[in-house]
């Protein structure tokens, strides 16, 4: 058993800056990656909007290796284990990992969120053998071929332009017929000739054998199916919350995310959140930075009145 002032779970940019300023608070703090430290931000290949780095922005890999060192750099733990249980304890918060149980006085739930899977028939077979949730770690085996990119936000347009590097051809398929993406990067996903777009259509079944071969996809307007051939299937259709250690513990909102005030707590005193796993409209690295610094603080404030209410108390009983 392992005991901390501050116990961050996630090692994201909410977790690690939260961790950055709770270590420098001089507080004992560590925070738990199962992972890969940066979680979604290592796994995008370019970040432009992410202030401080002009001509071009820096690389998701390269801006997470900055932030784990600058953590590190404050005394802040960073572990690597997966937590498999989260619960209330007298010392405050245990969170039982394969390797350790850690203890905190204070927890702030950075655990981000994860791709949602599409649903259609044969995703689960062809996972990891055609259908893909992360162009960043899988596109190069798609150098010359034809793939789809279904849905049509941030994501998918973002990484429809990062494929057109290694693809021939890219489809995106898109529910409606206009994408919910920044209109920067629609503008870009237009201009290039690499990318065309399949509107109003919907992914009903993944197909081939061995491979993927083509997907049937239904035509919303008209009613009608048929099937588009492709080589690989790239799956965007949103996140959900990584939750579900911690559905128990604080109040959740009917999508599954952690409800919270703006001071980052919750509905159980001591816990905090940050970063996607909240229920915030904005899920980008600049907010999660943000979000992580108010976690902490308030984190710290929370300790520093615990402190004073069992000085207090100390005082009082003698
Ligand atoms: P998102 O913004 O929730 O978009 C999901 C897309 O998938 C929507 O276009 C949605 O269609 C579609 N969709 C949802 N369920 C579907 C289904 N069952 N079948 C077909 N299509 C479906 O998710 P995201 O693009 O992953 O982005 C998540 C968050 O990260 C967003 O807040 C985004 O702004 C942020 N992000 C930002 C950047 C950046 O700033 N460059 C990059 C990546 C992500 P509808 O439009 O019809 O709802």
């Amino acid at each position: 058993m392992r005991y901390f002032d501050v116990l961050i779970l996630g090692g994201g940019p909410a977790g690690l800056t939260a961790g950055l300023y709770a270590g420098r608070a001089l507080l004992k703090t560590a925070v738990i990656e199962r992972g890969v430290w940066g979680g979604q931000m290592a796994t995008t290949e370019d970040i432009e909007n992410y202030p401080g780095f002009p001509n071009g922005g820096v690389t998701g890999p390269g801006l997470s290796e900055l932030m784990r060192q600058q953590t590190a750099e404050f005394g802040t733990e960073l572990i690597i284990d997966e937590i498999e249980e989260v619960k209330a304890v007298d010392e405050g918060f245990a969170a039982k990992g394969y390797d350790d149980t850690y203890v905190g006085r204070a927890l702030i739930i950075a655990t981000g969120a994860s791709p949602r899977q599409l649903g259609a028939k044969g995703e689960d077979d062809f996972r990891g053998r055609g259908v893909s949730y992360c162009a960043t770690c899988d596109g190069p085996f798609y150098k010359d071929k034809e793939i789809v990119i279904v849905g049509g936000g941030d994501s998918a347009v973002d990484e429809a332009l990062y494929m057109t590097r290694f693809a021939k051809a890219i489809t995106i398929i898109h529910r409606r017929d206009e994408l919910r993406a920044e209109k920067i990067m629609q503008e870009r996903a237009f201009k290039e000739p690499k990318i065309k777009f399949l509107w109003s259509h919907v992914v009903e079944e993944i197909k081939g054998n061995g491979e993927v071969r083509a997907v049937q996809v239904r035509n919303l307007k008209t009613g009608q199916a048929s099937d588009f051939p492709t080589q690989g299937v790239f799956v965007y259709v949103g996140m959900n919350p990584n939750t579900g250690l911690v559905q128990e513990l604080v109040k959740l909102n009917a999508g599954g995310y952690v409800c919270t005030e703006r001071d980052g707590s919750t509905s159980r005193a001591g816990v905090f959140a940050a970063g996607d796993v909240d229920n915030v409209r904005l899920r980008q690295v600049t907010n999660s930075v943000g979000m992580g610094a108010v976690a902490a603080t308030s984190a710290i404030r929370y300790l520093e009145e615990l402190d004073f209410a069992r000085a207090e108390a100390v005082q009082r009983s003698k």
